[in-house]
């Protein structure tokens, strides 16, 4: 029997607002702040303190809902969802349940298939937890309670069961953590837990409409632990079925250094949450010309400027998607092209996803530092450099690693390192006689039938010449020299 997989994704976003969702408290970074010190009576939930609606939380689940092509519900509720965990002192987590924000919308993605749409059920307002840290010390075993998260907004985005595959989980999830950037709500930082993702995974015969018993799958922590783990989730579920085993429907969590699921709860654990509205929260309610506001604000999304950036610039996709994913790398590429319109902006292209990125790969830096050493204005220099054929590929490389440690420019360096690309006819002549003249063994194998000489001797030449000779113009020149002999 041929199995298809079914997938709905449930992802927590946290968003970067200032304060948290209910009080005036900073968000921080968890990994950079001491415990307990971005805390109040009402996020530690002291008795009688009231919850107060954050307004920027509000705006940034729109600016998703809105882009997500969700319907903006003008009036949303928040739920009390009781649960106890030591995470959570007051016993309940504040979410929008029945009446959510935003809901029926939909996110299109690109897979090696073709185009694919993935349903958006939902996206709602909610609070994070704090944090546990677990301890082992002198035989005991105690948990620590850091408060600091407890509070941060929460968006969480639910989609329909539409995936089908691991690798279009992969392309939802990244699409959507590119969508976030974009919109400036969420880091997409996964290893801090900026952003979650929950993976609904259940099989069904091939051609069958009816959905099977699906597991759920926690603590998946990159977009490689995500893939391994739907592949080996489906896999799991295929031998089940075929050995005549029944699935339960559990919650796992994902081992992402065994590469296995471990059971978290079964179905028979699971919580009954309690739901009722928040008796401290009025409805929350966003008037029209608030949505439409917020609808006109919205930046360019990334698979449109990727679109764009194919058809202007004529990039192919993977370049495209490279330079559109966000918004600082894409807006680097268009200035680099504005600063110089003559030279092609596919060459623009070429430099920044390859020499740049290595660089930024190397050194750790993002591009909004680098760029402070490298302006696109010099990238566009050095570029014209290279296309007018002042300096050859291989030196403009190291031209590039020049300014990027001196701030100069292409030209500045160029000319005070006498960089400049000789093509001069006569000259490369003269450097191939001489090469010629200083190798007679050599150029008698290649009288004998070794070709190879020719590509040896050609590499003596670069060198004598610093690097800095026209490669073509050496080549014909040195072709034309040894036919002579
Ligand atoms: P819960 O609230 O218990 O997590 P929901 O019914 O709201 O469950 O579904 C959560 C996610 O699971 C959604 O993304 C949904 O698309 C997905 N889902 C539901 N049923 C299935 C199934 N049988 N197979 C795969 N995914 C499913
Ligand atoms: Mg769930
Ligand atoms: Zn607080």
């Amino acid at each position: 029997m041929q199995y298809e997989p079914v997938i709905g994704l449930e992802v927590h976003a946290e968003l970067a607002t200032c304060s948290k969702m209910f009080c005036a408290c900073p968000v921080v970074d968890p990994t950079q702040s001491e415990p307990n010190t971005a805390v109040c009576p009402v996020c530690a939930w002291m008795p009688g303190v009231l919850p107060v609606v954050n307004r920027q939380a509000v705006e940034m689940a729109m600016r998703v809902g809105l882009a997500l092509e969700c319907k903006i519900a003008p009036t949303s509720l928040f739920a009390r969802k009781n649960y106890f965990y030591p995470d959570l002192p007051k016993g309940y987590q504040i979410s929008q349940y029945e009446y959510p924000l935003a809901e029926n919308g939909r996110l299109v993605i690109d897979t090696s298939k073709g185009e694919r749409v993935i349903r958006i059920r939902r996206a709602h307002l909610e609070e994070d937890t704090g944090k546990l840290t677990h301890m082992q010390k002198n035989g005991e075993s105690y948990s620590l309670v850091d408060l600091n998260r407890a509070g941060i907004p929460l968006l969480e985005i639910v989609t329909e069961p539409d995936m089908h595959s691991a690798e279009e989980v992969h392309a939802y999830a990244t699409s959507l953590r590119a969508l976030l950037r974009t919109l400036g709500v969420n880091s997409g930082d996964m290893e801090k837990g900026a952003l979650r993702f929950e993976a609904n995974v259940s099989i069904r015969p091939v051609g069958s409409q009816e959905l099977g018993t699906r597991v759920e799958i926690k603590n998946l922590n990159s977009f490689k632990a995500m893939e391994r783990a739907m592949l080996y989730a489906i896999e799991k579920q295929i031998r089940q079925l075929e050995n005549g085993e029944k699935i339960d429907q559990e919650t796992l969590g994902w081992d992402d250094l065994n590469g296995v699921t471990f059971s978290q709860r079964s179905k028979e654990e699971a919580h009954d949450y309690r739901y009722f509205p928040e008796p401290d929260l009025p409805p929350l309610v966003v008037e029209e010309t608030w949505v439409e506001q917020v609808a006109a604000s919205l930046p360019e999304l990334p698979r449109a400027r990727q679109q764009r950036f194919m058809k202007d610039y004529s990039l192919n996709f993977d370049e495209a998607a490279a330079l559109a994913e966000d918004a600082v790398t894409a807006g680097y590429y268009e200035q680099t092209i504005k600063a110089n319109p003559a030279n092609p902006p596919r060459l623009a292209a070429i430099w920044l996803t390859g020499e740049v990125f290595a660089m930024l790969n190397q050194s750790g830096q993002n591009l909004t530092e680098l760029a402070l050493h490298l302006t696109p204005e010099h990238l566009a220099g050095l570029l014209s450099a290279v296309q007018s054929g002042k300096v050859n590929q291989n030196t403009g490389k190291t031209v590039l690693q020049e300014m990027l440690k001196s701030g100069k420019s292409a030209d500045e360096i160029i000319q005070m390192q006498g960089l400049e690309q000789v093509s001069d006819g006569g000259q490369i002549a003269a450097l191939v006689a001489k090469a010629l003249a200083e190798n007679p063994g050599e150029v008698e194998k290649f009288k004998a039938g070794k070709a190879t000489v020719e590509n040896w001797l050609f590499g003596q030449i670069m060198r004598a010449a610093g690097g800095k000779a026209n490669p073509q113009v050496v080549k014909d020149e040195l072709k034309r020299q040894l036919g002579e002999r």
